[in-house]
């Protein structure tokens, strides 16, 4: 298999820069780096669009101090819509804490790690997946509450 290569990718910088000031304006003074990697790597079955990676002490040293690495799979980016670029980009965005007296950069993992087919059989059985099914609820109130032109074109893709 040929090598993965990996380039600087400005155009992800820059919409990461925008969600943070929106959405994750506590992660603004994190030094990351932004790369297109060639290849698309796979974790089990499922395909891997975006990591987050957090730099060791070497590297981190040898860098001049980058603290984490955004990795997005180059031909894969190139097949997402502006809406799922975007998700994509503040899911990675959301692995990221500070520490509010140290800090500290940490990466923290996904508020839920579930199979469709346990939701489907038991309904979200859990409180964490209570607040998940929650916050999708509001997203949809929210997709109502726009005009039906939007709406339409929402649907639509
Ligand atoms: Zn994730």
């Amino acid at each position: 298999m040929a090598k993965a290569e990996y380039w600087k990718a400005p155009e992800v910088e820059e919409l990461a820069k925008k969600l943070m000031g929106i959405h994750h304006p506590y992660i603004t003074g994190v030094n990351i780096v932004y790369v297109f990697s060639s290849k698309v790597r796979k974790r089990k079955q499922n395909i891997i669009l975006a990591s987050i990676d957090k730099y060791n002490e070497r590297q981190k040293m040898i860098s001049g101090g980058c603290q984490l690495v955004l990795e997005v799979a180059k031909e894969v980016w190139d097949k997402l819509d502006t809406n799922q670029r975007e998700a994509v980009i503040d899911h990675e965005l959301s692995h990221v804490l500070v520490d509010d007296e140290s800090g500290e950069v940490s990466l923290i993992e996904h508020d839920v790690n579930e199979f469709g087919s346990i939701i489907k059989r038991y309904g979200p059985y859990l409180p964490s997946l209570q607040l998940f099914i929650a916050d999708y609820s509001k997203y949809v109130d929210r997709q109502l509450d726009k005009p039906l032109d939007v709406q339409n074109h929402l649907q639509e893709g």
